[in-house]
């Protein structure tokens, strides 16, 4: 397909690659040629670079996102009658997880001026079956963990932080995934921190806790063959721990430009009007792994959807890219319908999911591009 010179992506993941391409060409021929693929000294050099990172004392490397929460509800023990408190407005992956250890989801609705979980509403739903909150630091943006931690301990329940989109984002001078009980982090592609192929880690403190990931994720043994658990396979590949070391040292960078990216975008986006740009919260500093705009429009909610749907394809023709994280609150989605959730009961998320727009967003993004989005925006809104 020919791109016209004026066309902006949502993302690219290219331009990185092609930035680091001699040194991660180099890195992963040399794992081939050491035909050490699974496990070895460059994962655990990995995950002690991550721990380091995170200034924690444990990581345990695994093979996804989504594994990382599986593993950190199995090592905390949550299962069957257990309850687990959690946002509706995140990616699937943060719910199917608390289903597949056999607990149930309970969702809380949202904040709507920085999507992540209303934490007044997180404390009234804390029951005797709750033994742990999944917090998500969506778009990069974190929770307010002090308030939460707060909740969370005088209630005695586990906090497991979903820092899939939050690589690097820091609350009250703590990185997220240090602040919990277990930081579960995804090193999919366009995460920002990204391998190249599926990856995930899990941070902790508690040794004991790490043990027990550590076990679970190797099938369960703790002595080759014997079997504690019953457990899964999760690994990283040595391939993508090699990968991954190359790209930590680039991380700070890469989020330093999408905060001067997300700094222009405000400046100019507060001035439109029918738009809300994100609001990143006092004692919280954002990775923006999404720049998400909320698109109003007066009148019932069908009609919001077609607007901020119109807005996003009039976007399309002027050449510029936008995404739309998330369509569908999880709470109304088919594969949930059995925790019997209704239309109405999560207004904010449900409200929010007719509004949010991600604009262009990738630490390679030009001022000149940014312009581009803007007087786009401009344009389409006057
Ligand atoms: C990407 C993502 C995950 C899952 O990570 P994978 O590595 O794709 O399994 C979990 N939670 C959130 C919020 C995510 O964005």
């Amino acid at each position: 397909m020919i791109q016209s010179i004026n066309s902006v992506p949502a993302f690219d993941i290219k331009h990185q690659y092609t930035t680091l391409e001699a040194e991660v060409s180099a890195a992963v021929v040399e794992v081939l040629a050491s035909v050490r693929y699974i496990g070895g000294p460059l994962v655990e050099s990995f995950e002690q670079q991550f721990a380091g990172y995170h200034g924690v004392n444990n990581c345990v490397a695994c093979n996804s996102g989504t594994d990382a929460l599986y593993l950190a509800l199995r090592a905390l023990e949550i299962g069957a009658g257990d309850e687990v408190i959690t946002t509706p407005f995140t990616f699937v992956a943060t719910v199917e997880v608390i289903i597949a250890v056999g607990a149930k989801p309970i969702f809380v609705d949202i904040d709507a001026t920085n999507f992540n979980l209303d934490l007044q509403q997180v404390a009234a739903a804390i029951t005797p079956q709750t033994k742990a909150i999944i917090p998500v630091h969506l778009f990069g943006q974190p929770v307010d963990m002090t308030k939460l931690m707060a909740i969370a301990q005088s209630h005695n329940v586990a906090v497991i932080e979903d820092c899939a989109q939050s690589t690097g984002a820091i609350w009250d001078g703590k990185k997220v995934g240090s602040i919990g009980h277990f930081g579960c982090f995804s090193f999919y592609p366009t995460k920002n921190l990204g391998a190249c192929g599926d990856g995930g880690a899990i941070t902790t403190n508690d040794p004991a806790l790490a043990a027990k990931v550590r076990i679970i994720k190797e099938h369960g043994q703790k002595n080759r063959y014997q079997y504690e658990e019953i457990g899964v396979n999760s690994r990283l590949d040595a391939i993508q721990a090699a990968i991954l070391q190359i790209k930590l040292r680039y991380l700070d960078h890469w989020n330093q430009q999408r905060q001067a990216i997300a700094a222009y975008y405000q400046q100019f986006l507060s001035q439109i009007p029918g738009i809300i740009a994100p609001q990143a919260l006092a004692g919280g500093v954002s990775v923006w792994n999404q720049y998400t705009i909320r698109v109003l429009s007066e009148g019932r909610n069908g009609a919001t959807v077609a607007h901020r749907d119109s807005v996003r394809n009039q976007l399309q023709e002027k050449g510029i890219g936008s995404m739309v994280y998330y369509p569908y609150p999880l709470h109304l989605q088919p594969a949930y319908q059995h925790l019997g959730y209704q239309l109405g009961q999560l207004p904010v998320t449900e409200q929010i999911c007719h509004e949010v727009l991600s604009l262009p967003m990738f630490p390679e993004l030009t001022p000149q591009q940014q312009d581009q989005v803007i007087y786009a925006l401009k344009d389409i809104l006057a």
